[in-house]
């Protein structure tokens, strides 16, 4: 097998500036105690499992941050308090680009917003800026900014992706207590914005065949494995819980990617709030066939994040 081969790329990661970075980001989605997800630690991870880049994602949870801080201090101006959290992401943001640009051959930036606290001019700013500065894409969070992604807060962000035919990242699937983001509430996002590459991200955890209805209705749909197989693939998972479902075995998660399409899902970890392993571990048991295994470690990430190098 020629090397270029066994290239795997990580294309759902959440790297911080500092292993203290973003606390309460991290705390909000279960991160494990311990778990550094600065730089570091993200080379030694990619390292150690043999990753060529990741795909780092900027995302703060800034709607629980605004809430938390005035209902903390009741004579807060909601004003300054909104603008000093924009600042942070800003800065988290311009942190993402600068380390791929010093690093390009280890990490790809994407940059986050949430246009529905911020607004559409801030978010087109940081968008503009970000892509000027090298980043590749853009992160969206329905679930945080309180909407569904087809809701009109949320367009600047399909628009300009759009624009300049680059990938949106954003959460999919099952929610313990909503369904807010859905597969069904991106179809049109899918059809009215046709040269953005919409990525799924966790396969739509718990309605995947949702997402395979949507790859195959439109080219422009992707979908990543982050969060998935830590969910789908063991019985005590609140997902299993919550569909009343055993664990998926490998060759039925090879069926369900297949259903999707194996020209459509890229390899995902959730690095930095969750370890990387148990994904690595999973995807090295499902029976896929080389040429499928390829695609899925490499050849669409290529495609979806123009990443041409080595
Ligand atoms: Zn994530």
């Amino acid at each position: 097998m020629h090397a270029r081969d066994d290239v795997l790329f990580d294309s759902h990661a959440h790297v911080f500036p500092s292993s203290t970075a973003e606390s309460s980001f991290r705390e909000l989605t279960g991160a494990p105690a311990g778990l550094s997800g600065d730089i570091a630690d993200a080379v030694d991870t990619m390292d150690r499992l043999g990753v060529r880049r990741m795909v780092i994602l900027p995302l703060l949870h800034a709607r629980h941050d605004f809430d938390a801080r005035l209902a903390a201090n009741e004579s807060a101006d909601p004003d300054t308090v909104r603008a000093e959290i924009a600042e942070r992401w800003s800065a988290y943001n311009t942190w993402a680009t600068t380390t791929a640009t010093a690093n390009p051959d280890r990490f790809i930036a994407m940059i986050g917003t949430d246009p529905v606290l911020f607004g559409p001019d801030w978010a087109a700013a940081q968008i503009e800026r970000g892509l000027a500065a090298g980043a590749k894409g853009l992160k969206l969070m329905p679930w945080f900014a309180g909407c569904r992604p087809d809701d009109e807060r949320l367009s600047v962000v399909w628009e300009l992706a759009d624009r300049h035919g680059i990938p949106v990242v954003s959460m999919c699937g099952m929610l313990p207590t909503s369904d807010l983001t859905q597969p069904d509430h991106y179809e049109a996002v899918a059809s009215a914005y046709p040269r953005l590459k919409l990525v799924l991200a966790h396969l739509g955890l718990g309605a995947e065949d949702r997402v395979a209805r949507l790859t195959r209705l439109y080219d422009n749909v992707f979908a990543d494995t982050s969060a998935w197989f830590e969910q789908r693939l063991h019985s005590d998972s609140w997902l299993s819980r919550k569909l009343g479902a055993a664990a998926l075995t490998p060759a039925q998660a090879v069926d369900l990617f297949r259903d999707i399409g194996v020209d459509r899902i890229m390899f995902g970890t959730n690095f930095g709030i969750r370890r990387a392993e148990p994904a690595h571990d999973a995807f090295s048991t499902l029976p896929l066939t080389p040429s499928e295994r390829r695609q899925i470690s490499s050849e669409n990430h290529r495609r979806v994040y123009d990443d041409r190098s080595d």
